[in-house]
């Protein structure tokens, strides 16, 4: 590439990994665009006010230990709030916590108590935490891939902890309760949750995305709801721009591609991880809270149509506005029927994984329907060996660059990490 003056970078799409790549090249003097097709930046981490609520579109938690958003984020100005460490587990009409005692050191008088999961297991955990603390993610990546089950059985784990705590918490995490997910993701987001907190911002998960999108915005370097169509082909088989759904062509020294993998497919036509993971997120209001921990709740029975749920202003109040509480119920994959059917089945749900709580039962008897998002790509699957065969930030083509998760794997670390590598890349060749 021989650039005149300033390097010219289009980016096709405004999600975490664009909005990355985006953000360090327009500081270091690049003339970046940013072609986002839909109406806001974020992709899929976005937020909806609503009546005065704040609805992430998915339920979607931040790790703050996160490597890559350590180092593009601000955290103070995000207004962290933070969820407690643990869960509690509903399983055949009990509720049973378990924390990390560790670090939820209040709760442990409780986690020793709990026997929903034996006394080996809590050590088994207590272990597995303080290794992988400790474990460089590069060694995790270079294991031989297994099943997070195999990795599980192998660490001594019973059946019951996978079946009553593993599979609904790392179902909600994964997307996916059958546990054949690598485990590589397994041992990443296991020493991201013991190495720091879980959290949310106050004003909701888009402010992740706003934050990185500011500066961008400012500059009036987004063109939003600006599909591409194709990417524009010079003659030695390199790509010189974008083509938007209007016929606009648009040249530009770089292009990066950081869409999801099936539209990078279409694209480029080159190889990405397939195949997906969905889910649905049900929101209900109600005058009072169903719990009060800030925790996460799991369904553990084998045949749960909600997977987990969440008090959200229990842990970030400015979800909901005064006098009101919001209740996310999110279930896996993206099941047949029309709303309310959806509504009515997730309050038979509820009520089973509160059986016998009177308050918890009572609050549920008033919770409203609030909104429901249906999202059928949230993640690419992310089975055994998929970390081999994924693109790099670079192409053989000249010209072409990838940014986006799918170059590293399905989350927000990923994502942002994709866009250092990618904006490094293009650096590089800036000379
Ligand atoms: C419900 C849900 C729960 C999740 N939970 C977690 C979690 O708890 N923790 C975690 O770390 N990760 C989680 N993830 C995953 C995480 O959100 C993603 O890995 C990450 O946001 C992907 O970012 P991206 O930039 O690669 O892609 P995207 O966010 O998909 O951004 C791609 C952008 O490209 C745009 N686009 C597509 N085609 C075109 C085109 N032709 N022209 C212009 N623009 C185009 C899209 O509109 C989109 O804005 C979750 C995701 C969802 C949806």
């Amino acid at each position: 590439m021989a650039y005149t003056n300033v390097m010219r970078v289009a980016i096709v799409g405004g999600g975490m990994g664009g909005l990355t790549a985006g953000r360090i090249l327009h500081r270091a003097g690049c003339e970046v665009t940013v072609y986002e097709k839909s109406d806001g930046i974020g992709g899929r981490v976005r937020s909806d006010r609503f009546r005065g609520f704040t609805l992430d579109r998915g339920f979607q938690v931040f790790f703050d230990a996160y490597p890559a958003a350590r180092r593009q984020l601000d955290y103070t100005d995000l207004n962290l709030r933070s969820f407690e460490p643990g869960a509690i587990i509903s399983f055949a009409a009990t509720r049973n916590i378990l924390s990390d005692p560790l670090r939820d050191f209040p709760a442990l008088p409780a986690a020793v108590r709990t026997n929903i999961v034996s006394l080996e297991d809590k050590l088994r955990t207590a272990l597995l935490s303080a290794e992988l603390k400790n474990r460089p993610t590069r060694a995790i990546m270079r294991d031989k891939d297994q099943t997070t089950e195999a990795y599980l059985l192998h660490r001594g784990f019973s059946g019951a902890y996978i079946e009553r705590f593993v599979r609904p918490f790392f179902g909600g995490i994964f997307l996916d309760r059958s546990l054949q997910t690598s485990a590589k993701a397994f041992q990443f987001d296991w020493k991201m949750l013991a190495a720091g907190n879980t959290v949310v911002p106050a004003s909701g998960m888009g402010a992740i995305s706003a934050q990185l999108g500011r500066e961008l915005v400012a500059a009036d370097r987004i063109r939003l709801e600006t599909p591409i169509r194709e990417l524009i082909r010079e003659s030695d088989g390199g790509v010189g721009g974008v083509r938007t759904d209007d016929g606009e062509i648009c040249h530009a020294d770089a292009v990066v591609v950081a869409t999801p993998a099936p539209e990078a497919v279409r694209l480029t036509g080159m190889k990405m991880p397939e195949g997906s993971v969905g889910t649905t997120c049900l929101y209900f209001t109600g005058p009072t809270s169903v719990y009060d921990e800030k925790k996460v709740v799991l369904h553990a029975n084998p045949d749960a149509f909600v997977n987990n749920v969440i008090q959200l202003d229990n842990a970030a109040p400015e979800y909901a506005p005064p006098g009101a509480h919001l209740l996310s119920v999110t279930v896996l994959g993206t099941p047949e029927g029309d709303d309310s059917s959806l509504y009515e089945r997730a309050l038979r749900d509820l009520r089973r994984m509160w059986a016998g709580d009177r308050r918890a039962l009572d609050a549920i008897s008033r919770l409203s329907p609030l909104a429901l998002y249906r999202i059928p790509y949230a993640q690419f699957a992310q089975p055994v060996g998929v970390y081999d065969g994924l693109p790099d930030s670079i192409t053989a083509t000249p010209g072409l660059f990838f940014a986006g998760e799918f170059t590293a794997a399905s989350s927000l670390n990923a994502a942002i990490a994709s866009g250092e590598a990618c904006a490094k890349e293009i650096l590089k060749r800036d000379g």
